[in-house]
């Protein structure tokens, strides 16, 4: 990676006050954390922020507040949850930017830890508002980045206030995320096979184009699926179709024929009439989709062909659901894809899996233990796919 990281300016860090952007956007649940995963993504950069006897300033946001300060937005009970799970007292600022940081900070001795109030309780936040960008750095000397997940946008506490803060480096989330997301693009062990799904191609168009670059074969299923097999001219039924990008589609399938790339597309699918987990379904070939039936998952023999060219995956990267994944037994497709994405893994490929949907199925499956990242950020790695540059990662030091 060509940005500076936390090891780079360690000797640095002793003494002084740090600021440090993490993604604590966490569920809570009348004042309670839900899934905390995202708080344990950030405690190998908090920890050792916080043993070079530097202050530790967290800042995030939460949720998305409309207008100025909502009690059900308050990072408050992110700070108590957050404190458990490092063992340390973690101080709470019912402000991000004034006196009520500034005291805060003021109060902390070395290597303590303290939270600042959900950063979208300022609209100049999302605008990223220079003044609002100086006086969040009024209180640090130091910036770190931890927060992949927001890394896209160029928010005052992303992008703006490394104008003020001299020293901008990565925290070792956002480095291990930018590792791991890079070997995607750049000589990565092959074969790489990407398995993508989800609703649309609309919202994967430019990662597929851009993947088409360097994946080898793509396992394609989800609702995006049917836009490809109506582009074959097979009849989809109900199944659900962007009509508008049936001719990009069948672009996509015929250059990946002349550079050759593979496009593997489901052979069979799960189909029923109405999307209800009471619904009477049935597994058919893709040929064989009934007039008044959709498909919301993909069927056995798919999963066995997905499969058999996964284990064969030097590389792999997944995201999105393969069937309706929120409403069983259309789950059955994905949950199968993450047993084998785990067990490729464990016969030597390296595996990336990002998106809501896939990374629940992770868990789900209880594989998590065998994929060699489980990305943070959906939106940030799905840019960072598309050749974006990521304004939160551009606005870092460069080695
Ligand atoms: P995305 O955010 O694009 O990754 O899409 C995720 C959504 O795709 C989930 O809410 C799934 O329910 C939906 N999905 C996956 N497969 C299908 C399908 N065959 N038909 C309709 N929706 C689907």
């Amino acid at each position: 990676m060509n940005k500076q990281t936390i090891d780079d300016i360690i000797d640095r860090l002793p003494g002084k006050r740090v600021l440090v952007r993490v993604d604590f956007n966490v569920p809570i649940a009348d004042g309670v954390v839900g899934d905390d995963t995202r708080l344990r993504a950030a405690i190998p950069t908090v920890k050792r922020i916080s043993a070079t006897g530097a202050k530790v300033i967290l800042v995030s946001h939460l949720g998305r507040p409309k207008s100025g300060p909502e009690p059900k937005y308050s990072l408050r009970p992110v700070a108590a949850h957050f404190a458990e799970l490092i063992g340390k007292p973690v101080a709470f600022s019912e402000d991000c930017i004034g006196l009520k940081p500034e005291n805060t900070v003021r109060a902390m001795g070395p290597g303590d830890i303290c939270l600042l109030e959900n950063l979208r309780f300022h609209a100049a936040e999302e605008r990223n508002d220079a003044e609002f960008a100086r006086r969040l750095a009024a209180s640090a000397d130091i910036y770190v980045n931890d927060a992949f997940g927001s890394a896209h946008r160029a928010h005052a506490s992303t992008e703006g206030v490394t104008k003020f803060l001299r020293i901008a480096v990565a925290g070792y989330l956002m480095e291990k995320e930018l590792d791991f997301l890079g070997r995607l693009l750049t000589n990565p062990k092959r074969p790489l096979i990407a398995v993508l799904g989800g609703a649309k191609i609309s919202g994967k168009l430019e990662v597929l184009k851009h993947l088409m670059k360097t994946v080898d074969v793509f396992l394609i299923g989800g609702g995006m699926a049917f836009t490809f097999l109506k582009a074959q001219g097979k009849p989809i039924g109900k199944s659900l179709c962007e009509d508008d990008l049936v001719d990009t589609a069948r672009l996509i399938l015929h250059d990946a024929e002349k550079n050759g790339r593979r496009i593997l597309l489901p052979w069979d699918c799960v189909v029923a009439k109405e999307l209800s987990s009471n619904a009477q379904q049935e597994i058919v070939a893709v040929e064989s989709i009934p007039d008044d039936m959709a498909g919301f998952d993909i069927g056995p023999h798919t999963v066995k062909d997905f499969d058999e060219a996964l284990q064969t995956a030097g590389t792999i990267f997944w995201n999105g659901p393969m069937g309706v994944f929120e409403t069983p037994p259309f789950d059955e497709g994905t949950k199968a894809i993450a047993h084998s994405v785990a067990s490729a893994t464990d016969l030597g490929a390296v595996s990336v899996v990002g998106g809501g949907d896939s990374v629940a199925a992770i868990h789900e499956s209880g594989v998590a233990d065998h994929i060699s990242h489980i990305s943070t950020g959906g939106g940030a790695s799905l840019e960072f796919l598309e050749g974006k540059v990521l304004p939160g990662v551009a606005a870092l030091n460069d080695r």
